[in-house]
């Protein structure tokens, strides 16, 4: 497959690796937002985090878990953003999911991931949308 992400696990394109196992594969982001700036991704290829089910989202997220602790410890870390552009709409790039690590620090502008969109709309239809939302699971 003509996939990035899936040519730097299997070794085809070079990149600054931090953790392997059999399900994840963790490097340096080629363009780091902070330093220590990480991507996590799942060996397996799958276009975004919703194309994933629950079971292969989980493990997914103990390996996060465990680089971003590692991460934290290692580069003495306050705190980081951990999170993940699920879609081309949400940003999302590489159509390989990935979840990134980024190292934050003060004095770095301190915002949160909430300051990505600031649409602030009107909560009239929260209880609505809860309802909807809530009343989809399966
Ligand atoms: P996205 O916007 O899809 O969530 O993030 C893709 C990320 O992959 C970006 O932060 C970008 O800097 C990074 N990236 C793109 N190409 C490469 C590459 O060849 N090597 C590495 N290490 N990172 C890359
Ligand atoms: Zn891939």
């Amino acid at each position: 497959m003509d996939c990035l992400f899936c040519k730097i696990v299997a070794g085809e394109i070079p990149s600054h690796k931090v953790y392997e196992d059999d399900f994840v594969y963790a490097f340096l982001d080629i363009y780091p937002c902070s330093e220590g700036h990480t991507i996590v991704l799942p060996k397996k290829h799958f276009g975004r985090f919703t194309d994933m089910n629950e079971e292969e989202a989980a493990a997914l997220f103990s390996s996060v878990n465990k680089i971003a602790r590692t991460v934290e410890s290692t580069l003495g870390l306050e705190g980081m953003n951990i999170g993940i552009n699920n879609g081309e709409i949400a940003g999302q790039t590489v159509p390989h999911v990935h979840v990134h690590i980024i190292p934050r620090r003060a004095g770095d502008g301190e915002g949160n991931m909430h300051t990505i969109v600031e649409l602030h709309p009107s909560t009239d239809k929260l209880p609505e949308l809860a309802e909807k939302i809530s009343n989809s699971f399966e």
